[in-house]
């Protein structure tokens, strides 16, 4: 017998939801919680799901990590445009 694993996620009435419970529904049976009947999540497009904010996640982070670097080299970039200044004042002085 081929099982397909849902998970409930009906958190307000369902204990199996609140127990984050993986309930096995047999293949052709409605993929309804036994518990309160709710509709079930597949757990495979649940870790698809994961699997893409995962990812997001981790363009994000790029992302961040490219406009931090990017903010470090303007920085320093100013800072040595100020030196550079503050330094060719000084010695005209
Ligand atoms: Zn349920």
């Amino acid at each position: 017998m081929t099982v397909r694993w849902g998970r409930c996620f009906n958190f307000r009435r369902c204990n199996d939801a609140k127990e984050m419970q993986t309930v096995p529904i047999p293949t052709g049976a409605p993929f309804v919680c036994p518990e309160c009947s709710e509709t079930l999540l597949d757990e495979y497009d649940i870790a698809l799901k994961m699997d893409r904010f995962a990812t997001r996640e981790k363009s994000s982070f790029t992302l961040m990590a490219t406009v931090s670097v990017a903010l470090l080299v303007a920085g320093v970039a100013g800072f040595a445009a100020w030196w550079g200044r503050a330094h060719s004042v000084s010695t005209a002085e």
